[in-house]
């Protein structure tokens, strides 16, 4: 069970996950896999001790994400992961989920055992966003040295 789980988490990794990572490509990808639009609202403030929320209408299928404001891309892209996820399986609003984590008997069970999916396929997700931040800041400076040398202008 878990090893299947598993498997599915790393092929949608590798199936929703742009190379280059650009968030906005993600979600696309996210909304071509479940058929709906996506709405991507980066504008949670940090006084609401919020880490993302999905919601998705029942009616047309169209979800929206919200994640914090003013924080690493990275970090956004893990925010994004974690409610892509919830999507992903069909949950309609991730903060049930997020509120029976501390529940007991069944649906704690259950709650406990959906967030920890989403938090290890934002986790790669996050991985992947921070992977591209690391190539794009090498470009950078590979750039900067050579034109440094006169090798490269611009
Ligand atoms: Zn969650």
């Amino acid at each position: 069970m878990w090893g299947e789980r598993e498997s599915l988490i790393n092929a949608r990794v590798r199936r929703l996950a742009p190379t280059p990572f650009v968030i906005e490509a993600f979600i696309d990808n996210v909304a071509r896999q479940i058929g709906n639009p996506v709405h991507w609202i980066p504008s949670l403030s940090s006084g609401t001790g919020m880490t993302g929320l999905s919601v998705r209408c029942q009616t047309t299928g169209a979800a929206v994400i919200f994640s914090p404001a003013g924080v690493p891309p990275e970090y956004s892209a893990h925010c994004v992961g974690h409610e892509s996820w919830h999507l992903l399986e069909g949950h309609l609003c991730s903060a049930r989920d997020a509120s029976a984590t501390y529940r007991d008997g069944w649906s704690g069970c259950v709650a406990r055992r959906r967030e920890r999916e989403a938090e290890r396929f934002a986790k790669r997700i996050g991985l992947a966003a921070a992977h591209a931040t690391s190539l794009a800041v090498s470009d950078d400076r590979t750039r900067r040295l050579a034109s440094a040398f006169g090798l490269y202008a611009g």
